[in-house]
Order: C-alpha cells, then structure tokens, then sequence
C-alpha cells in the first residue's frame, strides 16, 4: 500500500546541491515548498524549474507550492553585531531608529505601524519567543520595554505580539509582486501568511486570477485572530496550513496541541484540505534520526486527519534532507496503519449537494464496507477525488486525468494518486478495461481484485461525473455497456 499522508519539503541551498533533489523526490516528496522569505525570483524559478524536469524524468508528478513571505514584522540590524538583553533592563524599539542603527539601547523596524498597536502591559516576542519584553510606555515612535527573558538578540529577529492584534495587513507590495511570479510559474498552491480573515484570502485569490494563475489558496493559520475565523478561512481557502511557528509565539506553545486538533477536524469536516507544518522534525536539521518526540509528533498529526506534513529547515537548510524525508514516509506509513486513520463517520448525517458529490460519497461507503482494492476516478478537476479522500479510508484513490495541472494539484490530498490517463481519445466502450489495463500495469491491482471505476456520461467535462462502477480484475476484458 502506497503511503496516503503527502509530504512536503521547502527548498533551499541544502537541496541546490546536485543530486539532492533527485534523492528527496525518490524518498517520497509530494510537494515542494518555495519559501519567498528567502532568495530572489531567479533562484526560486530555477528550482521549480529543476523540480519539474526531475519529477518528469522519474515520472511522478510534483506539486509547487510557494509560500508568500507575508507582513512579518521584524527588528532591523545592530550596527556593531548581536546585543546581549538581560532580565530587568530596558530595551527600546524605536520606528526612528534607521534600521542599520540598533544597540545595546534600542532597535529599528520594519514596521513603523508598530507603535499604533502596542500599549502599556502588552507583551512582545522576538526571535520566535526567545526573547519576552513587556511593554512600559508607548511615546512618539518609541516602545519602551523592560526584558522579561532576555538573551542574544541579532539582525532581523521576527516580532510577535502576544495574544495577536498587530494590524497589518497580510499582503505587502512584495506579496503582490510575488503572487505574480507564482501565476507565471505557474505554482499549484500559494501560501498566504499571517491571514487575519477570509477577506484576506478572497484578495489574494483575485489578485492570483487577474495575474491569470491557476493556483489554489493555502491560508496559513499563524495569528491568533485566524483562529477565531478559523470557519471563515477554511470556507474562503482551498486549504490551510497550521503553521506551528508563528502561531505558538501568539497563543503560546502550551495551546497549539488543541487548535492543531480542533482545525484539522473543522478543515476536514468543511471538505477542505490541511497542512500540518513546522519543527516536524527539527532536530533532524543536524542528527540522522528523530526524538523520539518528533515521531510522536509526525504519527498524531497523522491519526488526526491531517493531509500533509512539511519539512521546513530540515530540508532548506539541514544536514540529513533525504533522511528526513525517509523518517517522515515510515512514520506516516506505521501510523495509517491503525484503525483511528481508515475509520469515517465524515458527513454522517450531512445532505449532498450534488451529483458527482453524492457518487464521491457513495464510492467510499463501498470501498471501506465492501473491500475494494482501489478506487479509479476519472476526473478533470479532481474535486470528486478531493471529496473522495476527505474519508478516512485504507483504500487508495488513483486521480485518472489527462489534465496535468490536476495530476500536479492532487499531490497534496491524503490517500490521492495522480494518473495521467487521456479519457478523451479512448473508444467509449474500451474506457473501463484501459483504466484496469492501466493499473495493472502500475502493479496497483492484482486478478480477482475488486476496483471501483467513477466517470462521467460527458467526458471530459468537469463537475460530470454520475456513474458507479465496481468492476473484478479478469473480468474487464469482457463487453461492457458503459
Ligand atoms: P514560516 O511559516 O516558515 O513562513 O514562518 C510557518 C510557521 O510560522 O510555522
Ligand atoms: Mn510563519
């Protein structure tokens, strides 16, 4: 049985090196991250580029998904390198500090809007919550700070408030910029950080379809407001991420287990699609093998629904990316393997809306209580996969599609396989034994194996499909109607 949870892994110099890629995708990456935060245009393109000229060659299709770097909020640079900041002291962050002139005293930012949304008493996280400062006195441009936990405190460090509440808006003028590179490079998916409402989403999908893109909208759930619109988000996107990093600084580590439950639950309850993302397997940026903690961590994501786990560093900038890689394939494969992860009671008491929904439905309920061996979609836009595979199922669900940018979408849905099959130039009647012929050859089904076949009478066409079929191995050579 293929693994069903899709990995993901963000590019960086690790994986620039020859050869390293070729490794991570043969380890099993679904989808690569391209991180905007980092690098210019030129270097990202060049690895789309080289990830799809190597997912060709090893011929398995590759999603891309480039996250938009988004209004992180940041210090600017010490003029004479790190400051140390002890307990007790008092540090300013000052938006008339030129952003190359920082101190021992105080620091510039990139956001001069910091000082209309901090108070007296709010508290302020830098580099990811290393260091705490409680804020004294906001006073023309300045935030007067006494360091509640201090430490070493370099250039650029991110800037969280605790509790969220910092007002800027989720698209800067580079994220426009860089939706518009991901529309030319034609990404799959394109991550929106720090959203603060489905408003910010809608924007960022009318900008991604004026620049004539076709990628889906990854909402990146990372401030505390986005959880209190968490419905509202998950409705407006395509898919979220739950990324850990930024979130755990605004609502603090010890909440992150339950919102990682309760919003991988409502995304999958909502026929939405979910990411789970950040310091999976940290300690593997420099050791071969993980904690026994982050393998924990990897396997519940997995019995909790969950379509996708990512690599950040581990793979950007690590030591070990294709081991990494391999950790992450045996630990989602051991954890499926439990019954909480092939059992549903999705949608149970819910009315479908459609006709290709009501057959995406009816084919799980059948696959699960009849024992198929796998489940054939003929899909154009691979929306009956994708209710499809918001069941918990052991069943694989292979996406037959001549549409590549569906193939490379599907990448990401849980127990998804992407098949490249041209519906439109098969004779009507040989349709259901080529899709047999099809995964025998992929070695998928043996003779005697139940398949469930789902197509539509007009093909070709999307939003068609209204046709069942369970078909035997062996069986398929022999005329059928339809
Ligand atoms: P980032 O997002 O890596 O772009 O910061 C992920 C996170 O905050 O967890
Ligand atoms: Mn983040």
């Amino acid at each position: 049985m293929p693994r069903r949870t899709k990995i993901i892994a963000t590019l960086g110099p690790a994986t620039d090196d020859p050869g390293v890629l070729e490794r991570l995708i043969q380890a099993g990456v679904d989808l690569v991250r391209l991180n905007l935060s980092h690098d210019s245009h030129e270097r990202q393109r060049a690895r789309a580029d080289a990830v799809r000229a190597c997912a060709e060659v090893l011929g398995r299709p590759v999603g891309v998904l480039v996250d938009l770097q988004g209004p992180k909020i940041r210090i600017g640079r010490f003029s004479a390198g790190a400051v140390s900041l002890r307990a007790g002291e008092f540090f300013c962050l000052d938006v008339d500090c030129p952003l190359d002139a920082g101190d021992e005293t105080r620091v510039g930012t990139t956001y001069r809007a910091l000082v209309d949304d901090l108070a007296h008493g709010d508290t302020l996280l830098l580099d990811d919550g290393a260091i705490e400062l409680w804020v004294q006195e906001v006073d023309d441009g300045i935030v007067r700070c006494k360091v509640v936990v201090g430490g070493r405190l370099s250039d650029n460090k991110g800037i969280n408030k605790k509790g969220g509440g910092l007002s800027a808006p989720a698209l800067t003028d580079k994220d426009l910029a860089d939706l518009e590179f991901a529309a030319r490079i034609g990404a799959d998916y394109v991550a929106v950080s720090f959203v603060r409402n489905a408003e910010d989403v809608c924007t960022a999908r009318r900008v991604m379809e004026q620049a004539g893109g076709q990628a889906d909208i990854v909402a990146k759930i990372e401030r505390a407001e986005a959880v209190a619109a968490a419905a509202d988000i998950i409705r407006a996107a395509d898919a979220i991420m739950i990324a850990r990093g930024d979130l755990g600084v605004e609502i603090g580590d010890a909440e992150l287990p339950a919102v990682q439950k309760s919003l991988t639950r409502s995304a999958r309850a909502m026929n939405s699609v979910v990411i789970t993302a950040t310091q999976m397997m940290q300690s593997m940026v420099d050791n071969p093998v993980p904690t026994r903690a982050e393998v924990f961590d990897v396997a519940n994501a997995v019995l909790d629904g969950t379509d996708a786990v990512m690599l950040s560093a581990e793979t950007a900038v690590g030591r070990n990316p294709d081991k990494a890689v391999l950790a992450m394939h045996r630990i989602c494969k051991e954890a499926e393997k439990q019954t909480l992860a092939r059992r549903s009671r999705h949608r149970l008491d819910s009315v479908f809306g459609r006709v290709d929904e009501a057959i995406a439905m009816a084919t799980m309920y059948t696959a699960n209580h009849l024992g198929v061996a796998a489940i054939a979609a003929l899909t154009e836009s691979g929306s009956t996969v994708k209710w499809m595979s918001r069941i918990s199922s052991s069943r694989p669900i292979y996406a037959l599609t001549r549409q590549v940018a569906t193939r490379r979408k599907v990448t990401l849905y849980r127990g998804v396989y992407p098949v490249s099959f041209d519906v439109e130039n098969q004779d009507i009647h040989e349709v259901n034994k080529e899709v047999i012929e099809e995964l025998l050859r992929q070695g998928t089904v043996r003779y005697g194996d139940l398949v469930i076949i789902t197509k539509g009478d007009r093909r070709g066409v999307e939003g068609q499909t209204n046709i069942l079929k369970i078909m035997r191995v062996g069986e398929h050579t022999l005329p059928s109607e339809d």
